[in-house]
């Protein structure tokens, strides 16, 4: 049992003096698994050190025949520190991966326990083996003899590395399919490893070189700092960002963050090539490193300042807003560049709870919702949380009616004033109430769809109601000769919007001509190659097009003349200054706009007509259609099919 070799020891201590030189150069986020990891490499350093005086020894001791060189009791201590290091590294790398993989509040849970029992059973049967010689023991030559119960070295630490392997291997959120698969190759070769020592090699300790092997590959690894460097600035990145807040929230250990969304970049003439905007960031960081006790990190045109502390955001921001606004000197530029940003501030604990909170203001903040001016701080107060509230809770009605095709389409009739009866209608979407927060206008869920990237989903929900609404109830059999259909500016953008409209069109089998689109200047505007494409193969085809909300925005006539038009829709409100009290130059704008309009032949609808007066008034300039509440608000299907009833004589 003697004549053990150091060799492999020599060759750990080696490997693990680069790994702590490495860890303690490159800049390590202020987490505990990396003081766990810190304090393993230091350890294994220890145990390989301990490990290899104390082999040597025994082993100049036997060589030399039984001639000591220290006590007995020297060995003793020796080799019991060595099987306590062990103990203890394993539940070092127990509790790392328990940290790694740990939700918020989770209790330890009975594996914790029984584990727990055995690691105490294990320090026992080290402990007083002196005493029982049950594990290991010396013999009168001084050489070291294995215990009866000697296995349990091995046994012990192989319950807790495999059991801290499958709680990384059954991590849902935290491990990614490559480091399961590092993960399985280190147990695997650590397993291989210390059957082959125990069967072929005793007179080597290659056990504790592998696990050097391993920990210097888990460093370049799973564990690599880089993996949370961002290379431009040298501050953090995203995922640095998500472990750390993790770790806060989860330790309930309190911060302030200060938050950078980065929108433009002032004092550039021309161009600002993609090397000067990287310059500009890394200058910026340099700048805020400076601030005592924080982490910096960056995510694209995001920074993100974690203070140590809650209100310590609050007492830097003036010195920040200065860094903007002097901006940062670039070579080749004779002005700074000024940074222009929305800054937003907040606490834990306070106004957030959870990782995925975190996420959310931030989300939130950046979708432009509640940024009130550029380079001045923003807090989080009731306000900002009632209206995100508000936001999310619309969000949740908009992917619940997608679920469930749970939207309902109203219609409001519009009135031909030539012919006196009801030709057309549009078609207005209503989200079902769900007893939850009530009515909510299309006006306020339509941008947020379209923020949400949920637009067209829903849009293609409303166009199979109307369709399927138009077929089922027949609607040319009661006189009407089109349905007014809104598109928004997002669905003007999509170049397979022929092909959509088209197969649903044809599906129904419904006239093409029975559907003329509203669509907005803004709309128009945004997209105007790609709409006047979708246009032209929408009016081969049959259908026609209203020009919306005319007079509510720089309306003019370019876009008349640019894009074919049958239609035009005077806004609410331009009809509703003409008859309201204001002055007669602005009042003009009605009267002005009909003629024109006339001149170039569309017709024209007025929306928005709440009085007989207004009607009288609005026949007499010549417009053709009417639209208004004076003849109904929209209303449910089955209300507009009585309607119809009622007034159209034809049916
Ligand atoms: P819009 O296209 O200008 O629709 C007309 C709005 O004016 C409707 O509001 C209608 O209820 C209201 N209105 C009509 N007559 C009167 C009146 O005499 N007095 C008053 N005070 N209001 C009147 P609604 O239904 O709340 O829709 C608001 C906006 O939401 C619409 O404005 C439209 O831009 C959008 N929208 C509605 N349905 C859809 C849809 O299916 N798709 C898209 N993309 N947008 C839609
Ligand atoms: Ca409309
Ligand atoms: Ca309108």
């Amino acid at each position: 049992m003697s004549n053990y070799n150091a060799y492999f020891e020599i060759a750990s201590i080696f490997f693990l003096v680069l790994i702590l030189l490495l860890v303690s150069i490159k800049r390590q986020l202020d987490i505990v698994q990396n003081k766990i990891f810190y304090w393993g490499i230091v350890l294994m350093l220890f145990l390989n050190i301990v490990d290899a005086l104390s082999a040597n020894l025994i082993n100049y001791e036997s060589i030399h025949s039984g001639q000591k060189v220290v006590s007995i009791y020297i060995h003793w201590g020796l080799s019991i520190l060595t099987f306590l290091i062990q103990q203890i590294l394993v539940q070092l790398f127990l509790v790392y991966v328990t940290i790694a993989t740990r939700d918020i509040g989770e209790k330890a849970g009975l594996p914790f326990y029984i584990l727990s029992c055995i690691s105490i059973v294990y320090y026992i049967l080290i402990l007083s083996t002196p005493f029982t010689k049950w594990i290991f023991f010396f013999d009168e030559q001084g050489a070291y003899q294995y215990g009866p119960l000697h296995s349990v070295l091995h046994i012990t630490p192989a319950i807790f590395g495999l059991y801290a392997c499958i709680r990384m291997l059954l991590d849902k959120k935290r491990f990614g399919r490559m480091q399961k698969i590092y993960v399985v190759i280190f147990a695997a070769i650590l397993t291989i490893g210390t059957l082959l020592q125990v069967i072929f090699l005793p007179n080597y300790l290659i056990i504790y070189f592998l696990v050097t092997i391993i920990l210097t590959a888990v460093f370049f690894t799973l564990h690599s700092p880089d993996y949370y460097l961002d290379k431009t600035t040298m501050a953090f990145n995203h995922e640095g960002l998500m472990v750390m807040i993790n770790e806060r929230i989860t330790r309930s250990k309190p911060f302030s963050v200060l938050f950078l969304s980065i929108c433009d970049f002032e004092n550039i003439k021309d161009g600002f090539s993609a090397e000067n905007k990287k310059h500009v960031y890394s200058r910026l960081c340099q700048k805020l490193f400076k601030i005592p006790k924080t982490d910096v990190f960056r995510e694209e045109d995001r920074l993100y300042i974690l203070f140590n502390d809650t209100s310590k955001a609050e007492k830097y921001d003036k010195m920040v807003e200065g860094w903007l606004k002097d901006g940062i000197k670039v070579e080749g530029m004779h002005e700074p560049v000024k940074i222009v940003a929305e800054m937003l501030s907040f606490d834990f604990p306070g106004r957030i709870h959870t990782v995925e909170e975190f996420n959310s203001i931030i989300k939130y903040f950046v979708m432009g919702n509640y940024y009130k001016s550029y380079n001045v701080l923003q807090f989080i107060n009731e306000e900002f949380f009632q209206k995100k509230k508000r936001y999310e809770d619309v969000r949740r009605l908009i992917e619940e009616a997608i679920r469930t095709d749970g939207v309902e389409i109203f219609y409001q009739p519009i009135y031909s004033t030539q012919k006196d009866t009801f030709l057309s209608a549009e078609a207005l979407v209503r989200l079902k109430d769900r007893q939850t927060i009530g009515f909510v206008s299309p006006e306020e869920f339509i941008p947020i769809a379209e923020k949400e990237h949920l637009i067209l989903q829903l849009e293609n929900i409303i166009l199979r109601e109307i369709c399927r609404f138009v077929k089922q109830e027949r609607l040319q059999d009661y006189g009407l000769e089109y349905i007014e259909v809104n598109l928004s500016g997002n669905q003007c953008m999509q170049t397979d919007l022929y092909e959509q409209l088209h197969s649903l069109i044809e599906e129904y089998e419904i006239s093409p001509g029975f559907i003329n689109f509203e669509v907005t200047e803004t709309s128009a505007i945004d997209n105007s190659e790609c709409l006047i494409q979708n246009m032209q193969q929408l009016l081969d085809y049959g259908a026609s097009f209203a020009l919306d909300d005319y007079g509510s925005g720089c309306s003019n006539l370019q876009y008349l003349v640019e894009f074919p038009f049958e239609i035009v829709k005077l806004d609410k409100e331009i009809v509703w200054t003409y008859f309201g009290k204001g002055n007669q130059k602005v009042k003009s704008v009605l009267p002005l706009s009909v003629n024109m309009l006339h001149d170039i032949d569309v017709r024209i609808v007025a929306e928005g007509v709440e009085t007989e007066e207004q009607k009288d008034e609005l026949i007499r300039m010549g417009v053709q259609y009417l639209q208004g509440y004076y003849f109904s608000k929209p209303i449910s299907e089955q209300e507009f099919i009585q309607f119809l009833k009622k007034h159209n004589s034809c049916v």
